[in-house]
C-alpha cells in the first residue's frame, strides 16, 4: 500500500546516452595510447639491434624512457623502451642516420591532472548515469537534499475510518478537513478558510498516524509521511532542504496530505536551556515554519503533525495560520477498546467462544498499538499450536506477553492500583459535586494520560478574571478529595495525592500570605513565592517579613489545609454510598461522564450548565484555573 513516489518516466534516451558515452570513453582511451595503434615496448637490446637495422625511424630521448617509430613490416609503428646508461647510444643514432632529440621530462603537475582528468569525467559519467535517475525515486545514498517522505498512492488508498477506532471525537474533528480535500473549489468559491496545520497529541501509539492515513483515505488524497526526526541530519542545511523539497512534492500532488510524525524533534521550544539550541534543528524549524506561513490552504494542502508532547512544542508553531487546530488522539476507554480489538479481529480468524468485550475489560491502559499487537500475538499462537481459530486462551496469551513485552510504551496498572485511583478520583468528583462554588464537572475518568493515573475534568461556564475567597477554599477542598476517599475506603493512603497536596498547600500558602484572606493575620501580603529569585540577581535576598510573622503564615496554612480536608472527608462520609456507585461505574466504564455523575448523585442538570467545548490545549497542560488535572 505504500508506494515510492516513482515519478521518472522511463527513459530509453538514457541507455542510448549509456552506449554513446562509453563508445567516446573508449576511443578516446586508444587514441591516448598513440596515434597509430599500440605502443610496442621493446628490451634495451632490441632497440639497439633495430637501431643498427635501420628500423628505428626516430627517437625522442628522455630521461628515463626512449620513444619513437620504427618500421613494423612495411609499416610505421611506435615503440618505447626504459633506457640504460650506454654512452654509444647517439653514436649509434647518428651511424644509423635516426632523426633524434631530446624530450622534456612530463611535469607531475601535468600528468597528475591528465590522470585526475580522467577520474573526474568517470564520476561524473557514473553519477550521470546511475545517481541522477535515481534521485527522483528518492532511493539514492547520494540524496541528502531530497525529503524521503514516503508518497501513499491514493488509488490504493486502503486504510478509512473503519480501520480506527476508540477516538469518534478526534474522526469527528476531521470530518471537514475530508469535505475540503474531496472538493477543495468548493470552499474556495465560498471564500471558507481552513487551518492549514493540524496537531494530533496523544500518548505513543494511539493512533495519530493511522487516523492522518485515514483522513487521507476517506478523502481519497495523497498522503505524504516524513518523520520529523530525519530531517535533524548532521549536516547543516539538509534538513531545511528536505522540508522544501516535502512541501514542493506535495504541491505538485495537490490536494494531498503532509503528515509529520514526532513533530516535537523539531519543534520544540527555541532557545531552550543554557548555549542555544541546535543549530540545524532550528533551520530546519524555521524552514518549517517558513513553508507553513507560504502556502495557502486554499491550494489543497492539508498539514497534519503527531506529537506526544504537545508541551514542548515551540509557540511559533501552534500559532494562528500554523498547527493551530489542536486534536487530541486519547488513550481508550474500555468501549474504545473493544473497538479497537474488533478493527484488528477483522484480519485473523477469530473463534466464536471468543468474548473482546472481556478482553478490552482486561487491558486498562492498552492503547491501539498494544492490541493490535494483542492481536497479532494471539494469532500467532494459535498457529503454532496449529488451532484452525484464535481461541480466548491465545489472546489471554498475548495479553500477558504483550504487557510484559518490550514494545509496550505505556503503563501497566494492577487491579488493585485501579481501584485506588477510582476511589481517588471518585473522591474529587463527589467533592466538586457537593461544593457551592466549584466549577461543573465535566468528566471523570480512570484512563492514565501524561503523568496523571486519572484526572477529574472541571470546565468553568465562562471566564473568570476575579475568584473569590469561597471559591479557593472549594477548590482546596476539592484537591484533598482524592486523598480523603482514599482513607476512607481504604484505611491506607498512597503516594498518588502528592500533586493534589502540594497544590493545596500552594494555595493556601497563597490566600494567608499574599491575598490577604486570612481572618487572623488581616490583609496582608508578603513575598513569599521563591521561585521568582532569579539566580545570580538576589541570591541572598531576605524575607521581607519577620520570623515571627513566617511562623504565623505557616501554623495558618496547615490549619486551612487540614481544615478543607476535614471538610472534604466530611462531605464524603455523608455520600457514601454515591461515592461508592461512581467508584463502581468508573471501574466498569473508566470514564464517566457529567450527565451520569449527575444521576448517580440525583442532581438535576439545569441546562446552563452545558459545559463549554474542551478547550484542546489547555487541557493537558497544567492550567489550574481553566481545567482542573488532578494527578491522582
Ligand atoms: P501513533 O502514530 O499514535 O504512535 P500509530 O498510528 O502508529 O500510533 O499506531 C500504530 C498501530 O497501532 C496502527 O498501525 C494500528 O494497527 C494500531 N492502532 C493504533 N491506534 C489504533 C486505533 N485507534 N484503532 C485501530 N488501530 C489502532
Ligand atoms: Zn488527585
Amino acid at each position: 500500500m505504500k508506494a515510492r513516489n516513482k515519478k521518472t518516466p522511463p527513459f530509453p534516451a538514457r541507455s542510448i546516452l549509456f552506449w554513446i558515452l562509453g563508445f567516446i570513453l573508449i576511443v578516446s582511451l586508444y587514441s591516448k595510447m598513440g596515434d597509430n595503434g599500440p605502443v610496442k615496448n621493446l628490451d634495451y637490446s632490441d632497440f639497439k639491434a633495430k637501431v643498427a637495422a635501420g628500423d628505428i625511424l626516430s627517437a625522442q630521448i628522455g630521461s628515463q624512457t626512449i620513444t619513437g617509430k620504427m618500421k613494423n613490416g612495411d609499416k610505421e609503428a611506435s615503440y618505447s623502451t626504459l633506457k640504460v646508461e650506454d654512452n654509444t647510444l647517439v653514436p649509434d643514432l647518428t651511424a644509423a642516420k635516426v632523426a633524434f632529440k631530446g624530450q622534456e621530462d612530463r611535469s607531475w603537475i601535468y600528468s597528475l591532472l591528465m590522470n585526475i582528468g580522467w577520474i573526474f569525467l568517470f564520476v561524473f559519467a557514473w553519477w550521470f548515469l546511475f545517481i541522477r535517475p535515481q534521485r527522483n525515486d528518492g532511493r539514492s545514498a547520494l540524496n541528502f537534499a531530497k525529503s524521503k517522505a514516503v508518497l501513499q498512492d491514493p488509488s490504493k488508498q486502503e486504510i478509512t475510518f473503519k480501520d480506527v477506532a476508540g477516538c469518534d471525537e478526534a474522526k469527528e474533528e476531521m470530518q471537514d478537513i475530508i469535505k475540503f480535500l474531496r472538493d477543495p473549489r468548493k470552499f474556495q468559491k465560498l471564500g471558507a478558510k481552513l487551518p492549514k496545520g493540524i496537531l494530533l497529541y496523544g500518548a505513543p501509539g494511539t493512533g495519530k498516524t493511522l487516523l492522518a492515513k485515514a483522513v487521507a483515505g476517506e478523502a481519497k488524497v495523497a498522503f505524504f509521511s516524513a518523520s520529523a526526526s530525519e530531517f535533524v541530519e548532521m549536516f547543516v542545511g539538509v534538513g531545511a532542504a528536505r522540508v522544501r523539497d516535502l512541501f514542493n512534492n506535495a504541491k505538485k500532488n495537490a490536494p494531498a496530505i503532509i503528515f509529520i510524525d514526532e513533530l516535537d524533534a523539531v519543534g520544540r521550544r527555541r532557545f531552550a536551556g543554557i548555549g542555544g539550541g541546535h543549530d540545524e534543528r532550528e533551520q530546519t524549524l524555521n524552514q518549517l515554519l517558513i513553508e507553513l506561513d507560504g502556502f495557502e490552504s486554499k491550494q489543497g494542502i492539508i498539514l497534519m503533525g503527531s506529537t506526544n508532547r504537545p508541551d514542548v512544542l515551540d509557540p511559533a508553531l501552534t500559532r494562528p495560520g500554523r498547527f493551530d487546530r489542536h486534536v487530541n488522539v486519547p488513550s481508550p476507554d474500555m468501549k474504545g477498546r473493544k473497538e479497537i480489538l474488533e478493527v484488528h479481529a477483522r484480519k485473523v480468524k477469530m473463534g466464536e467462544d471468543v468474548n473482546l468485550e472481556v478482553i478490552a475489560k482486561s487491558t486498562p491502559g492498552f492503547v491501539g498499538a498494544d492490541l493490535a499487537n494483542v492481536i497479532n500475538e494471539a494469532a500467532i499462537l494459535a498457529a503454532r499450536k496449529d488451532k484452525p481459530a484464535v481461541e480466548t486462551s491465545d489472546i489471554e496469551e498475548a495479553v500477558e506477553r504483550v504487557m510484559a513485552g518490550p514494545q509496550r510504551k505505556s503503563r501497566v496498572i494492577s487491579d488493585k492500583e485501579k481501584k485506588v485511583i477510582a476511589a481517588h478520583e471518585a473522591g474529587h468528583t463527589i467533592v466538586a459535586k457537593r461544593s457551592k462554588y466549584s466549577d461543573p464537572v465535566h468528566k471523570v475518568s480512570i484512563i492514565p494520560r501524561g503523568p496523571a493515573l486519572g484526572y477529574t475534568m472541571q470546565l468553568p461556564l465562562e471566564d473568570k478574571y476575579l475568584t473569590t475567597k469561597s471559591e479557593i477554599l472549594d477548590k482546596l477542598v476539592i484537591l484533598l478529595g482524592g486523598r480523603a476517599a482514599e482513607e476512607i475506603l481504604f484505611d491506607e493512603i498512597t503516594t498518588g495525592a502528592h500533586d493534589d497536596l502540594s497544590r493545596a498547600t500552594a494555595y493556601a500558602r497563597k490566600m494567608v500570605a499574599e491575598l490577604g484572606m486570612s481572618a487572623k493575620l488581616g490583609p496582608i501580603s508578603v513575598q513569599t513565592d521563591e521561585s521568582e529569585v532569579f539566580l545570580g540577581r538576589d541570591i541572598s535576598r531576605h524575607k521581607n517579613y519577620s520570623e515571627e510573622l513566617a511562623r504565623e503564615i505557616d501554623s495558618e496554612v496547615s490549619m486551612l489545609v487540614k481544615d478543607s480536608y476535614r471538610k472534604a472527608k466530611d462531605i464524603l462520609l455523608s455520600n457514601k454510598a454515591e461515592l461508592q456507585t461512581l467508584i463502581d461505574r468508573l471501574l466498569e466504564k473508566e470514564v464517566v461522564e457529567a450527565k451520569e455523575i449527575n444521576e448517580i448523585l440525583h442532581i438535576e442538570e439545569p441546562s446552563k450548565e452545558e459545559p463549554k467545548k474542551e478547550e484542546k490545549v489547555e487541557e493537558v497542560k497544567e492550567v489550574p484555573s481553566k481545567t482542573e488535572k488532578e494527578n491522582n
